[in-house]
């Protein structure tokens, strides 16, 4: 069978899970026995994500090759359960990057290089690269923007391009649009929709299939509207209504036979689906008999994107211990006094600190930590929460004063944390932290151990400080418990207290390996034993 393309763009406005949607459509086909692959296209001229502030751009999802990357490749990996690498996420800064150096190099030979064919060719190879180094059957990729805007254009051009040279019957076009529901008029607005298609037709694209994001279920007069109107086959407007839970989508589409559409268009033979397995997870998710409540403390808790893997990850490890999750935001930067902290953590079942950077908020960080410690609150420190735990014990239980990070404090009497020693001479800020992934060789009759139940595991990592090696033997004499190291046993991935029901502390971040299917065991043993003290 030749290599299938989907395409899927998104009209009208921006954030309507088009990554969900997208990883939706992987799950489904994947269901089928095909393999497939998911792919992410970000029009911005960055490399990466990894420069930018949280607030632009929410969580940077870290692959096991050490790409920083959009986070919808967090929610590929998530539905798909499998990971994927560098080449699944494209920037328009990377196209660029290549082109450029391709005519330094006189690769060009002598050539004017232009948008149309040179760019449009760069943006291709890339979208073949990932069949072919995966060998899969089917590629979704994912052109993130809205139509109409300037920067995706060159991305449009060349999905448009890719039916040119791959035939009709590989390449399937699937738009993902906004159909609002008006109170005042009571009724669905269609009108936002043929815009939208129209600007994809102009282009020249003429979409397969439209998945119409509502608030509830269109009617077939609705339906049929927008059939005429943006001339796609009544069955081919599919609804994508909102859902509670996110991994219910694949179902709702299966239902309006989404999939056996998608099928038919690129000509693959009948299969059966098996969705079993996911049936009865979605179907734990939405009726589980207890709540768990963790606060999560962090300094972008007005952005619930910065956070996006560990909210799922949380998720995830709810349904496995028959959970709902119920999670409290605090704000790091505002917590006042101990009255504050009090009234803010008493309540909840556990806290998790996550990673992050920069000074701000730590200190709240710090007390937080503290306050878990103290009051035997189940406590999860992820990277820069770990690092906040290390700089708590040093000030507290060993007496270390000012004891904190050269992040933070570059005059400290105590840096406890510091600059990994390669760090010391990066001078480039992309791409350069300790990325990825890296093993971690796990210390015998340790929490760690116990709950990952071998002795050695693979965790993404990003970071450029780490326990500075001076004061490992003062900590660890005071009772801190590093249950996990890197492969030289220098670097110390994971901190633990005993008589403690659970303080752990991680240098890499468990959240990116967690998967509906098979939760990550630092998240699972931590949901856990959140639930057993309440
Ligand atoms: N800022 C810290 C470091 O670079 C923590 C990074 C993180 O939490 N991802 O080591």
């Amino acid at each position: 069978m030749d290599t299938k393309y989907i395409f899927v763009t998104g009209g009208v406005v921006s954030s309507l899970g088009k990554g969900v949607a997208t990883s939706s459509i992987g799950l489904l086909l994947k269901s089928y026995g095909l393999k497939v692959t998911l792919q992410k296209i970000d029009p911005y001229i960055n490399v990466d994500p990894g420069t930018m502030n949280p607030y632009q751009h929410g969580e940077v999802f870290v692959t096991k090759d050490g790409a920083e990357c959009d986070l919808d490749l967090g929610h590929y990996e998530r539905f798909l359960n499998e990971s994927l690498t560098r080449n699944n996420n494209i920037t328009t800064g990377q196209v660029y990057y290549s082109v450029i150096s391709k005519e330094r190099r006189g690769e060009y030979l002598g050539k004017t290089v232009q948008v149309v064919p040179h760019i449009t060719d760069e943006i291709k190879a890339r979208m073949r690269k990932v069949s072919e180094e995966n060998n899969v059957d089917v590629v979704i990729t994912e052109i993130g923007g809205t139509v109409g805007d300037i920067e995706g254009q060159p991305y449009l051009e060349a999905a448009r391009q890719m039916r040119l040279d791959h035939g009709d019957e590989n390449t399937l076009y699937i738009h993902l649009t906004l159909v609002p529901f008006i109170k005042a008029a009571r009724e669905f607005k269609t009108k936002p929709t043929q815009h939208s298609v129209r600007e994809l037709r102009a282009i020249g694209i003429q979409p397969d299939i439209l998945l119409c994001r509502s608030d509830s279920w269109l009617t077939s007069d609705e339906r049929k509207k927008i059939s005429l109107f943006c001339n796609v086959p009544q069955k081919a407007v599919i609804d994508a209504i909102d859902v509670e839970c996110i991994y219910e989508i694949p179902l709702i589409f299966h239902q309006q036979e989404l999939d056996e559409l998608i099928l038919d268009g690129l000509n693959i033979e009948e299969r059966e689906a098996d969705l079993a397995e996911w049936e009865l997870f979605v179907q734990r998710a939405k009726s589980p008999s207890r709540v768990v409540e963790i606060a999560v403390c962090g300094k972008y808790v007005e952005l619930r994107d910065a956070y996006k893997s560990i909210i799922e990850a949380l998720s995830h490890a709810a349904v496995a211990n028959d959970a709902r999750l119920k999670m409290k935001w605090i704000d790091t930067d505002r917590i006042e006094d101990d009255v504050a902290l009090e009234n803010a953590l008493a309540m909840v079942n556990g806290i998790l600190v996550p990673g992050g950077f920069g000074m701000r908020g730590v200190e709240g960080k710090v007390r937080i930590v503290k306050y878990a410690r103290e009051r035997q609150k189940p406590f999860l420190g992820i990277c820069l929460g770990m690092q906040c735990l290390v700089i708590e014990f040093a000030r507290n239980v060993c007496g270390m004063k000012g004891a904190n990070s050269t992040e933070f404090d570059d005059g400290t009497a105590y840096p406890v944390i510091d600059l990994l020693p390669e760090q010391k001479k990066v001078k480039n800020m992309g791409g350069t932290m300790r990325l990825g992934d890296w093993e971690c060789l796990l210390e015998s009759k340790t929490l760690a151990r116990k709950i990952y139940g071998k002795d050695k595991v693979l965790e993404r990592h990003r970071h450029r400080y780490e326990v500075n090696p001076k004061y490992i033997k003062a900590l660890s004499e005071k009772g801190l418990i590093f249950s996990g190291k890197s492969a030289n046993g220098k670097l110390m991935e994971i901190a633990e207290l005993n008589k403690h029901p659970f303080f752990v502390g991680t240098q890499f971040h468990p959240e990116f390996t967690s998967r509906p299917l098979s939760p990550n065991p630092i998240f699972y043993q931590f949901i856990k034993s959140s639930l057993e003290k309440l």
